[in-house]
């Protein structure tokens, strides 16, 4: 019987340590959170991020800008974030409406404060190995914390496989396994006979957005198997259901440790953003005094 890893749990453990430490050290992390137009699975998102927070005893700030919002004005206040000292982490609410670039926008962010990981210096940090300096993007840092409770964190000898390239999930991923020393494979669109690849592996992280693509014939018995997927998808009866990557009914018989779609992945991404945001604020008030 395989292990289900239950990101739901892990997740809520994570925010408890995180808000004893917050009591510990005495600190009051502040995260802001900015959020442009009205796209209701955005609003979705930050209201959750901003309750997770709340629940972790931090300063929690809202930002709602009309979907008009001009390049100029968004940047003007990511500045004004920048400096201000109460607030250590940033959060830039994507997609972002046509008329933003987005990469500008987050490029703008103070590294220390970029809580996404998504900043170039946190990317570079994290793929020259020096990850204890680098914010993580927190979907791969949330599968990563999966697979130590499987394996442990030296994945030595083990193969694993990504499949999808995103620049938020797939190749961060990718490079966080390397600096656990994993033999790490990356499949995407163009690749061939993906599945062959796919039935070599140890570790099988799935963050693609097509349902039920990974089936029986693409995993090794005895995989420790991660989807990072969440599709909406219609069932029979025309009701809506999230599904993930895996086809899990026919995978998890064969692997020795999976996640489930809901209450794997997702929960552990909210929770490792709450940890990135500690980890700032550590870090600044440590510079401040
Ligand atoms: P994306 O669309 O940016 O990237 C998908 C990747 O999959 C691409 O690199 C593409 O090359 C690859 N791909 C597409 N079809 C493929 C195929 N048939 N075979 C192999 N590779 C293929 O998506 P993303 O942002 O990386 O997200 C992937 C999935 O993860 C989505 O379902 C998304 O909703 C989900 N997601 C979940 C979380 C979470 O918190 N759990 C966070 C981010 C994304």
């Amino acid at each position: 019987k395989p292990r289900i890893l239950d990101g739901k749990r892990t997740a809520n453990a994570i925010t408890a340590e995180v808000r004893e430490a917050v009591e510990r050290e005495g600190l009051t992390p502040g995260l802001a959170v900015v959020l442009v137009g009205d796209d209701p699975a955005s609003q979705v998102y930050v209201r959750n991020k901003g309750r997770r927070a709340k629940a972790c005893g931090f300063l929690s700030r809202q930002y709602d800008l009309p979907a008009t919002t001009t390049q100029a004005e968004l940047l003007a206040l990511v500045e004004s974030l920048n400096g201000d000292s109460k607030i250590h982490g940033i959060l830039v609410q994507l997609p972002l409406p046509a008329q933003i670039d987005a990469d500008c926008v987050i490029q703008a962010i103070a590294p220390d404060k970029d809580v996404d990981g998504f900043h170039y210096v946190n990317v570079g940090r994290l793929v020259t190995g020096a990850i204890g300096a680098a914010l993580l993007p927190c979907t791969p840092k949330g599968v990563m914390h999966l697979i130590e409770q499987a394996l442990g964190p030296d994945l030595s000898g083990k193969r694993a496989v990504v499949i999808g390239r995103s620049n938020i999930v797939g190749k961060p991923m990718a490079s966080l396994l390397l600096a656990h020393n994993a033999t790490v494979t990356v499949i995407h669109s163009r690749t061939p006979s993906p599945a062959e690849i796919c039935r070599q592996a140890d570790i099988v992280v799935a963050a693609v957005g097509v349902p039920g693509l990974v089936t029986a014939e693409w995993v090794k018995p005895g995989a420790v198997v991660i989807d990072v997927g969440i599709n909406r998808v219609e069932d029979d009866d025309g009701s809506a259901q999230l599904v993930g990557d895996v086809d899990f009914e026919v995978v998890a018989p064969l692997a020795s440790a999976i996640t489930p779609v809901p209450g794997g992945v997702g929960p552990m991404t909210i929770a490792m953003l709450m940890h990135n945001t500690l980890q700032a604020a550590r870090r600044q008030v440590a510079v401040s005094t």
